[in-house]
């Protein structure tokens, strides 16, 4: 299979390659060298229709294609993405710039995950059934929803793109799939490896393209029944202003500003290695990363030393080094928008503790998109700063005295996507999780994925929920058949 990057890329519509009906293109940015090194179709309406046409003609056969079938050929794309781990991570860091070890330890295991989870889910998905005093017998019968929209972000490209598909093909549906047109080139490479793989034409469709041009063609689609979307909390809200009169189901994925709480009776070299990791992982591009740092008082100022210090020694840097614990930020937009706010909370008066510049590595990333990871304090929990979403290596430290502060500062912000808790005290532990506004808590680990659970937000952080038996329930429709006996 030849997964070499071309320098057009195309869209994967009725299950061939083919560009864009405009003949217009985007530019593809490695952002480690802010050089251009190939072209993403900038499709519009005229390939999302034609995509729908191919998902309408599968639809019929792949709908009631035995599960044992559909088992077989998402399994057999899990190991394909397996077979190409070197080839796929590469093309991700040079898409997204982050470190390629990070790829090849976490973004494409993660996505083949998604295939092998959902290959065998759906072998195991079973409904319910309701016994009225032997009368009636009401079972749920869950079907397809039919064509589906699947929309994408740039930050763990392959592994969100897949997360969503995979969940959908196995229930049965026909897609159209749309990956972040800043980092579209792994989900090229996943069209070559579902050819590959012998999945039937038109079950799955990706049309490559920007959000108010493909993406909205998607959105407003009246024959796409279903769309989940993961990315923005803005890009949401308009997707929802959309779809809703269209009574389309939805999921919708956004935007964070996760609480970290750490408590002072936490097991301390735990709680630090992985508080690096949470604050700074994927140039802190990871929605679940935690942003808003609460420390109890008693332990701040030893915290405080020790965090800043060991954020000094994360090295910045060419994402193809195995040294570079931070690779580059993954456009030049983005790059400025994270430079504005560490302005912003500047002029809010904050205090940089670290970090706080751009970084212009020798060689080959010079011109790269490069952000020391920066470490802000000061800031009351009102402030932009510890409002807004930054989305990149800022954090900001605040103290609280008792659980109680910790909780009012936890959930003062109206994003509620993730939390993480760090306390030996279980009682504390579940008291805590219990009340942070927040669909995701970890407790003394963070990041620790089992498939099976719900995965999904509150507040300004989404609607729905992803994850195991979810995403199937989201991608079929419930029928309840009532049979009098
Ligand atoms: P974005 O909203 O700009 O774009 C996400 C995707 O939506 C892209 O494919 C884009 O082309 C498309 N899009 C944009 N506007 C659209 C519209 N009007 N109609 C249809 N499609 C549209 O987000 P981004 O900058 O790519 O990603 C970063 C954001 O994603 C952050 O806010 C982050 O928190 C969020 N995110 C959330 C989760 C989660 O699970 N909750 C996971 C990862 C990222």
């Amino acid at each position: 299979m030849d997964l070499a990057i071309p320098y057009h890329l195309e869209n994967y519509i009725d299950g061939a390659l083919a560009p864009p009906s405009n003949g217009k293109f985007i530019e593809n940015i490695n952002p480690a060298t802010a050089e251009v090194f190939s072209h993403t179709p900038d499709s519009d309406d005229t390939d999302i229709e034609l995509a729908v046409s191919a998902a309408k003609k599968a639809f019929a056969s792949w709908s009631v294609t035995p599960v044992e079938e559909r088992f077989k050929v998402l399994n057999k794309i899990a190991e394909l993405i397996d077979a190409n781990l070197e080839t796929l991570a590469l093309a991700e860091t040079t898409d997204n710039g982050k470190p390629l070890w990070l790829s090849k330890r976490v973004d494409i295991p993660r996505a083949s995950s998604n295939f092998r989870f959902f290959a065998t889910g759906i072998l195991h998905f079973s409904t319910e059934s309701h016994n009225m005093e032997d009368k009636v017998i009401n079972y749920t019968l869950r079907q397809p929803v039919g064509i589906v929209g699947c929309i994408s972000p740039w930050n763990l490209p392959l592994y969100l793109f897949t997360w969503k598909i995979a969940p959908a093909i196995a229930a049965g549906n026909c897609v159209i799939a749309k990956p972040s047109e800043v980092t579209p080139v792994t989900a090229y490479l996943l069209s070559k490896i579902c050819i590959e793989a012998g999945l039937p034409a038109g079950v799955l469709n990706i049309v490559h393209g920007t959000g108010p041009g493909a993406g909205e063609a998607i959105v407003k689609h009246p024959a796409i029944k279903a769309i989940s979307f993961t990315g923005s909390t803005r890009a949401g809200e308009r997707i929802a202003s959309l779809a809703a009169p269209k009574f389309k189901k939805l999921s919708l994925e956004l935007g964070g500003k996760n609480p970290n709480i750490i408590f002072a009776d936490c097991d301390w070299k735990k709680m630090m290695d992985t508080t690096l990791r949470s604050s700074f992982a994927n140039q802190g591009q990871i929605c679940l990363c935690g942003s808003r740092i609460l420390v109890e008082e008693f332990i701040y100022e030893k915290f405080k030393a020790e965090f800043v210090e060991r954020t000094q020694q994360l090295t910045v840097g060419d994402p193809m080094d195995p040294s570079s614990k931070q690779g580059a930020i993954v456009s030049k937009v983005h790059f400025e928008k994270v430079m504005k706010c560490i302005e912003t909370a500047k002029e809010e008066g904050g205090t940089i503790l670290c970090g706080g510049n751009a970084v212009r590595p020798e060689g080959r990333c010079a011109n790269g998109y490069f952000i020391e990871p920066t470490i802000i304090e000061g800031l009351g929990p009102a402030c932009n700063t510890n409002v807004e979403e930054i989305f990149g290596p800022v954090v900001t430290l605040q103290s609280f005295r008792n659980e109680e502060e910790a909780l009012q500062l936890a959930n003062e912000c109206n994003y509620g996507l993730a939390a993480t808790i760090w306390t030996q005290d279980i009682s504390k532990a579940n008291r805590v999780a219990a009340k942070v506004e927040a669909g995701i808590i970890w407790v003394n680990c963070w990041l620790v994925r089992d498939l099976r659970t719900p995965f999904g937000g509150m507040k300004n952080s989404g609607v729905g929920r992803e994850g195991g038996w979810e995403a199937l329930r989201f991608f079929t429709e419930a029928k309840n058949v009532c049979v009098e006996i």
